[in-house]
């Protein structure tokens, strides 16, 4: 089975979304085999955004993401990259919530910064970043 990695962003978490959250994970058939909640630091959210560090809005999306603890998952199923992916929803909330109303942005982001998960886009990005925050896991 795939797997890939899930983050409740600060907002998310300090919203007390996590548990609704995990919830839904659940029910749309994902298992959650490793969880852990971090605080992020300046260093650890460079290197996980490291392909938006040109980016304008880099500087806020690092005061963002450093605002509160996040809350990391590793999520398995069939297709877990992309039904992921679609669960969360667009990256803007306003648009979530117009055309993607079931979606977990368009329950609780805001805009298309504060967007309250993350959801790795392909199999490397999963790869890099399940193993950027649990290492590598045993039965792959
Ligand atoms: P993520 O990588 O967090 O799952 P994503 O793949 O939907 O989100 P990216 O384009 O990779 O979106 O952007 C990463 C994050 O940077 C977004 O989730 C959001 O928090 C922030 N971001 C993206 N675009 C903007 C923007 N135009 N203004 C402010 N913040 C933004």
């Amino acid at each position: 089975k795939e797997k890939t990695l899930a983050m409740i962003k600060p907002d998310g978490v300090s919203g007390n979304y996590t548990t609704q959250i995990k919830s839904i994970i659940l029910e749309s058939g994902f298992n959650i085999v490793r969880e852990k909640m971090l605080q992020l630091n300046e260093e650890t959210v460079a290197h996980f955004y490291a392909e938006h560090s040109g980016r304008s809005f880099f500087p806020n999306l690092m005061k963002y993401m450093t605002s509160g603890p996040v809350y990391i998952m590793v999520l398995e199923k069939l297709n877990a990259i992309f039904d992921w992916r679609n669960l969360i929803g667009p990256t803007d909330s306003r648009k979530a919530k117009v055309s993607h109303q079931n979606s977990i942005r368009a329950i609780c982001g805001l805009d298309s910064e504060r967007n309250c998960v993350h959801g790795s886009d392909s199999p490397q990005s999963a790869a890099r970043e399940i193993s950027f925050f649990f290492g590598e896991i045993s039965g792959d």
